[in-house]
């Protein structure tokens, strides 16, 4: 497993066999079994995998969450090495963002809503930095998971607008045996706030069971998810959503299909978690 910082690097392991077919997994490192469950499914998909590790400051929209984000490079590599990648890219921020840096990619609509409306410019930092890692390794397929549903919905629609050369793989959220959803920020809940994160699950559940039953409008299943949110005294909304799985619209009155999903500050620490009802769409 070849590690670098540079772009140059990356594009001399990219270029040495041109007919050789290459994943990519972008991630901001602190790697868990989701992480891992994308690498694998690159690794079963192509001839090589490259993964990029970088704690992309222009995605956060609250300078305590970019300070506070875990950071652990070497247990990273090690595990990464274990899964047979073949590349890290583990740049420093000056090599994707040098003086003068002052192109970004922002995508119109679909970024409007939940977390770009909680985030104000989240978006915008991911596309740029994703748009970037597209362009600097240019691989077969890129690999993100659902755990992250809307991110997944802005970069497939950039794909398609930029007409990047490349397919779009999505994979199911993986979660802890508890229910959980497997993610970075889970290492920054204090002990008493662990049993509490599981809200997030039980609300989805709860308004999966509703629709199970017949529930179908949206304002009434985010009901059930706000009151389960509300009943945990460690536990504060930051939005709920019974949304269309394509728009993302809010959906008001009956839906066919819907992606439940939900911020949720535990403690300090900010969580987020979905699932999809019905027939699945791209987000
Ligand atoms: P991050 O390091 O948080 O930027 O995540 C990198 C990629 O891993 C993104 O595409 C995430 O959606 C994906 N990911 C993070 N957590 C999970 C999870 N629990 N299950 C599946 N994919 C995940």
């Amino acid at each position: 497993m070849f590690v670098t910082k540079t772009i140059e690097d990356v594009r001399a392991h990219r270029w040495a066999k041109p007919a050789l077919s290459w994943g990519l997994v972008p991630t901001m490192g602190t790697l868990h079994e989701g992480h891992l469950s994308l690498v694998r499914r690159a690794r079963a998909e192509n001839d090589r995998v490259g993964v990029s590790i970088f704690v992309n400051p222009i995605q956060f929209d609250r300078r305590a969450d970019l300070e506070a984000y875990p950071r652990q490079l070497e247990r990273d590599c090690a595990l990464l090495e274990a899964e047979g990648v073949d590349l890290v890219w583990a740049p420093d921020e000056a090599t994707v963002y040098p003086p003068g840096f002052q192109t970004y990619v922002t995508v119109e609509e679909v970024t409007k809503a939940l977390e770009g409306a909680a985030r104000p410019g989240h978006f915008r930092g991911v596309t740029t930095v994703v748009a970037k890692l597209f362009n600097v390794f240019q691989p077969t397929r890129a690999y993100f998971g659902q755990k992250d549903a809307q991110q997944a919905a802005v970069i497939r629609q950039m794909a398609r607008d930029l007409s990047f050369n490349l397919e779009i793989v999505v994979c199911p959220i993986v979660r802890e045996p508890d229910g959980l959803a497997m993610s970075s920020r889970n290492l920054l809940l204090k002990p008493e706030e662990r049993p509490a994160a599981l809200v997030l699950k039980r609300a989805l559940d709860a308004a999966r069971a509703a629709w199970e039953s017949g529930e179908r409008d949206g304002e009434r299943l985010r009901a059930i998810m706000r009151a389960i949110i509300a009943a945990e005294p460690l536990a504060r909304l930051d939005y709920v959503s019974a949304a269309d799985p394509v728009t993302l619209a809010e959906i008001d009155g009956a839906a066919s299909a819907a992606l439940l999903s939900m911020a949720v500050f535990v403690g300090q620490v900010r969580l987020i978690d979905n699932t999809l009802l019905g027939a699945a769409g791209p987000a």
